[in-house]
């Protein structure tokens, strides 16, 4: 907890959500918690997610059980594994939705029953759902446009860069786009934008297969990618179609990315602290397991209401402050960054 905690340090969580946070005493009630996770092809949601998340949990009730479950990226099955979650007993929900407005039939499913529901990395909107534990994800837009700019420095004004967004069913994907275009608009000239349907990397390399035959005269001096599953989809296109390595942005800190990153392909990462959102939200379920209704920091604006909100600090990551950040954190080694690169 103390790494949580100076983590959080700064990112405004007031003493009143950490001043809440039980001692780890095997006190309180035994309960079900659901914690339920969007898709498996971002590293993130099995190496650090769920772990730190059941780890912190246990810690604090060694008589609580998660039930965790991964929608692979469908609306439908996250919906039907909720609904059995609440059947088999969940008494919270930690829920990333798929479907940032179609998981309200969610939020519906557990209130019937009384049942509170975290909005987990991703906000759910137009829904009144109890918490929200996140990163500031326009500030992750933010800071991969920051960085792309400063690669390009004069390119910027004289080629052109593919742009690739995230699940526009993910209001984090919106956020990213927001922060990003805020940044970039005026600034560099966009041969193409998408979205990715489902985050998934096949589909962003797809789509950039499919455009570049379309730029002949353009100069694709670099790539906005939204994370690093759509970076290395874009990097291996361009590869294929025989272009030099341009600065490509990411997010996620994945080893695959980190690794792309000192061998040149990739420019930067974005480092988002898995480890204290994971475990200040498994603080609060077990808060609202005990009935205890933490105050908040923040409220955020979901189109519903003002919901009690936790945002903590993205920050950017180059070759420069791989070991700064990341390694320093321990969010990865730097062993595991040599093997295989
Ligand atoms: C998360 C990112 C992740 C993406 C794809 C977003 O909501 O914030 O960390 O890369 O979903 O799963």
């Amino acid at each position: 907890l103390g790494l949580a905690l100076s983590m959080l340090a700064g990112c405004g969580v007031t003493a009143a959500l950490t001043g809440d946070a039980p001692t780890g005493r095997a006190a309180g009630p035994a309960g079900r918690v659901a914690l339920l996770l969007p898709e498996l092809k971002a590293s993130r949601y099995e190496a650090a997610d769920e772990p730190y998340f059941a780890q912190r949990l246990k810690q604090l009730c060694p008589g609580c059980t998660v039930d965790y479950r991964n929608a692979e990226q469908d609306a439908a099955k996250q919906l039907e594994q909720a609904k059995d979650a609440l059947d088999k007993g969940a008494k919270v929900l930690v829920l990333n939705p798929v479907d940032s407005v179609a998981a309200g039939e969610i939020v519906a499913a557990a209130h019937d029953r009384k049942v509170p529901v975290i909005s987990y990395d991703r906000l759910v909107l137009q829904s009144a759902v109890d918490y929200y534990i996140s990163f500031d994800n326009a500030k992750v837009g933010s800071l991969q446009a920051n960085a792309l700019l400063q690669a390009l420095g004069p390119k910027a004004s004289s080629g052109e860069i593919l742009w690739i967004n995230g699940s526009p069913t993910d209001n984090n994907a919106t956020l990213f786009k927001q922060g990003a275009h805020a940044v970039l608009d005026g600034k560099v000239h966009v041969a193409a934008e998408s979205d990715t349907a489902d985050w998934n990397p096949d589909n962003a390399k797809a789509w950039v297969q499919k455009t570049l035959p379309t730029l002949r005269g353009s100069q694709i001096v670099g790539v906005y990618a939204a994370n690093d599953g759509t970076a290395g989809a874009a990097i291996a296109a361009m590869h294929a179609a025989g272009l030099p390595d341009v600065p490509v942005t990411g997010q996620d800190s994945e080893t695959a990315a980190l690794q792309r990153i000192l061998t040149g392909q990739q420019y930067m990462t974005v480092y988002k602290a898995i480890r204290p959102e994971a475990e200040k939200a498994a603080e609060l379920a077990y808060n609202l397991l005990r009935g205890v209704h933490p105050k908040a920091p923040t409220t955020i604006d979901n189109k519903a209401g003002q919901v009690p909100s936790v945002l903590l600090d993205p920050v950017a990551v180059t070759r420069d402050t791989i070991k700064s950040t990341v390694i320093k954190d321990g969010f990865v080694t730097a062993g595991s960054l040599c093997a295989g690169a």
